[in-house]
């Protein structure tokens, strides 16, 4: 599968001159199958230029968007997706294990006035809320040919909300963009369910939001610390670590920075996980 980043920011979108090899857009990732599907993981402000590129190369077949949870950043785009707007186009929207009504909800509920000039139910595209998965993810999915394709954990984060893995050949890729390992929310996972459901992934993006002094005061807000990450990610055994989730305070340089620091950790924890800075336009072939 090929993987491409389209927004990587965490809570809110954050342009200008500070954040431009990072990227300031929020979260959205394109995952490419080997036989042609699309699959899009949220629909944050980095959904508007995928939507555009999408058009420009004519790309309409189905599209199945997973949607981790419902704050802002993570739906923001989803207003601006042109596919939503051409009646060709087929868009299947799944919001993890039993959550299809409150997906169909919030989605719509961004839309209604005085938010956005458009109803959802203006949408020209058919869109479906197929996905009636339970752990493990089936339903539409499965009818998309995923079979056994996309799994699900819960987020430990407030109002919950699901992190997705992804595998294709052989290939295991794992989406956790909002997740906190050093706190416990109703009904989150514990950092081992984290582990476990991580071991041995060829790619993991996982929410790395502050430093360890910022988490002092930033403790249950739902984002993790570098450190947390790392440790989740050498425990598991990934092969890759994406950062991913990066505060809206960060510039360019301070990432660079967090990036060693990381990178640091690792070397001193011996381990071989390869670890780099989830950054806009980037694409990773799996
Ligand atoms: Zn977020
Ligand atoms: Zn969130």
């Amino acid at each position: 599968m090929k993987i491409k980043i389209w927004g990587c920011r965490g809570s809110l979108a954050t342009p200008g001159r500070q954040t431009l090899r990072y990227g300031g857009n929020t979260t959205c990732v394109e995952v490419r199958t080997q036989d042609g599907r699309e699959i899009i993981l949220d629909a944050g402000s980095g959904l508007y230029k995928l939507g555009k590129s999408l058009v420009a190369e004519s790309a309409f077949a189905p599209v199945l968007m997973l949607f981790t949870h419902a704050h802002w950043d993570h739906l923001c785009g989803f207003p601006f997706f042109d596919l939503a707007y051409l009646p060709q186009c087929e868009i299947t929207l799944c919001g993890g294990p039993a959550a299809q009504k409150s997906l169909q909800t919030y989605l719509g509920r961004q839309m209604e006035p005085p938010y956005f000039p458009v109803p959802f139910e203006r949408l020209q595209a058919r869109i479906d809320y197929g996905c009636e998965c339970s752990r493990p993810c089936e339903g539409k999915i499965a009818a998309m040919n995923c079979g056994r394709f996309c799994r699900s954990i819960r987020l430990n984060h407030p109002n919950g909300g699901y992190g997705f893995k992804l595998q294709e050949q052989g290939k295991t890729f794992v989406f956790l963009p909002d997740n906190e390992l050093g706190f416990h929310h109703e009904n989150g996972p514990g950092f081992a369910d984290f582990v476990e459901f991580c071991r041995d992934a060829d790619l993991l993006f996982h929410d790395a939001q502050y430093t360890d002094a910022e988490y002092e005061r930033t403790r249950g807000w739902g984002h993790s610390s570098y450190a947390d990450a790392v440790r989740m990610a050498c425990e598991a055994g990934v092969k890759r670590l994406g950062l991913f989730h990066h505060d809206p305070t960060r510039t360019d340089d301070d990432l660079d920075r967090q990036v060693e620091c990381c990178r640091e950790q690792l070397r001193n924890a011996g381990s071989g996980v390869d670890c780099f800075g989830c950054a806009e336009e980037m694409v990773i072939d799996l």
